[in-house]
């Protein structure tokens, strides 16, 4: 059985974030989309509301669950005993940032692996924060993310 998580802000889910978990659900036999509430940071949406969202975009997915992960991602995996912690790359930047993250996670914990799956092209300047800030001038984010997080956001902002 091959289990991994894909964890992540999920700030909101982008269509880029769901390319991911498609492709990673066709390779894995289960695939934990993890929820990640870090105190320090602050959120558009509410850990309750991003999961409820990601619930939602996933349901259709038998091999998909989604979890909340308020602690260390390494103590999490360890726990539910997922040894493969997927992240997605854009490009450079992203790669330099989660090449780090990686060095940082396996000097806790050597025995979960990183593995990071690369973006479609199609979805290369996908970026939440970036959709927020589209989305808060009320531009058009309707290519960048499923309808529901459209919604979403327009209510945030409206
Ligand atoms: P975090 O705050 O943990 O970086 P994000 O929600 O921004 O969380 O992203 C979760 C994961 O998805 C990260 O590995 C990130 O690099 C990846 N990701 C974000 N946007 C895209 C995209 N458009 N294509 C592929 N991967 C992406």
């Amino acid at each position: 059985m091959l289990k991994a998580a894909f964890p992540g802000s999920f700030d909101p889910p982008t269509l880029g974030h769901i390319n991911i978990i498609q492709r990673a659900a066709a390779i894995f036999d289960e695939l934990l989309v993890v929820v990640a509430e870090n105190r320090r940071k602050k959120y558009l949406f509410s850990a309750e509301e991003r999961v409820s969202i990601m619930q939602k975009l996933t349901v259709d997915r038998d091999n998909v669950t989604v979890a909340l992960c308020d602690s260390l991602i390494v103590d999490f995996l360890q726990k539910r005993e997922i040894g493969i912690l997927l992240r997605g790359v854009r490009g450079l930047d992203d790669f330099s940032y989660e090449f780090e993250l990686s060095m940082m996670n396996r000097a806790l914990d050597s025995r979960i692996e990183t593995l990071f799956m690369t973006t479609d092209p199609k979805y290369i300047v996908l970026r939440s924060s970036a959709i927020k800030e589209l989305a808060s001038f009320h531009g058009n984010i309707s290519n960048m993310v499923p309808p529901l997080v459209a919604e979403a956001l327009e209510a945030k902002y409206r």
